[in-house]
């Protein structure tokens, strides 16, 4: 029985585990993101002996995903320090020699949530993450969406409520969407995190808003049958019927939508384990590959 290696490399965390899927998932180790040269050898060094057959890596970004480019597997223009231009697959396949499947980590999470998780049912969807950022991964006719490099969908230009004075937290773009409604936005929007505003304060329906402006737009662009959302501000249950409603409203009958958003607008299915999880199904599906 083959096992696989999965990294989930966030820019605060990287977590990496081995096992075959959500009910074989084991020795799950989590560990800080700290120089590129100490974080990758410590997670070859958490693999080796453990006979993994191929490596998954899904990687916060951006990164180059062109299998024909000499910096295939880099992270390319990340503002983290030291990490731009930070070759990951290549040491990690050197150390270990085994096949590594490189992806973005939200595009590795949308794998794991169309195998396991929110959307097996569905051919396209898109998977998102409210949390540090605003982070997506489309699926489309069954497949991972990567187009030129891999999509933004967190840096979407949305429009502001109008005479929203908030000028937005993205530091390259303020107000767009992830600057006005990831975890970071809420904090400095209402001066605590959004953990502690409660279920009835008025940031959620403006939260819901600005997150309904996005959903609207990939909508439009992508025609998803679902959306999936996780990360750590959609922890705030309240927000799923609010964002639901606000996207009809939003839409204004344009688009023909289901009667019943339940279905359509989903908590992730996978809890905290989509990441990782992706990781793990891209490597099975790189060692399938390898194996022709
Ligand atoms: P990351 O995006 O770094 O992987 P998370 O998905 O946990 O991590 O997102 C962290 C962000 O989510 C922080 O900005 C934090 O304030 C916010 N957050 C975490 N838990 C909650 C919660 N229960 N309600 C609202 N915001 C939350
Ligand atoms: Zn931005």
């Amino acid at each position: 029985m083959p096992t696989y290696g999965a990294i989930e490399a966030g820019g605060t965390k990287f977590v990496c585990a081995v096992g075959t899927g959500p009910d074989d998932l084991r020795d799950v180790e989590a560990f800080p993101t700290t120089t590129p040269a100490e974080t990758l050898d410590r997670a070859a060094a958490y693999f080796k002996g453990r006979g993994i057959d191929a490596l998954g890596v899904g990687s916060f970004g951006p990164v180059d995903l062109d299998p024909a480019s000499p910096t295939w597997g880099h992270i390319t223009s990340t503002p983290k320090p030291g990490w731009r231009g930070t070759d990951v697959a290549g040491p990690l396949a050197r150390a270990l020699g085994v096949p590594v499947a490189f992806d973005t980590d939200v595009n590795a999470a949308a794998v794991a949530e169309h195998r396991w998780g929110a959307a097996r049912d569905v051919g396209s969807f898109v998977y998102l993450t409210i949390g540090t950022g605003i982070g997506g991964g489309a699926v489309v006719g069954g497949r991972v969406l990567h187009g030129r490099t891999h999509p933004e969908m967190g840096h979407l230009l949305i429009a502001s409520d109008p005479g929203d004075g908030f000028a937005g937290a993205c530091p390259y773009h303020g107000a767009c969407w992830e600057g006005l409604a990831a975890g970071p936005a809420l904090e400095a929007r209402w001066g605590v995190p959004g953990a502690a505003l409660p279920p009835d304060h008025e940031a959620w329906p403006i939260q819901a808003r600005a997150l309904a402006r996005g959903l609207v737009t990939l909508l439009l662009t992508l025609s998803p049958e679902r959306f999936v959302l996780g990360g750590g501000v959609m922890r705030q249950a309240q927000l799923f019927p609010l964002v639901r409603a606000e996207v009809r409203a939003q839409l204004n009958g344009y688009v023909p939508l289901p009667d019943d958003l339940d279905a359509f607008i989903v908590p992730t299915g996978l809890e905290g384990n989509a990441g990782v999880l992706g990781a793990l199904a891209l490597a099975h599906d790189r060692a399938a590959q390898a194996a022709g």
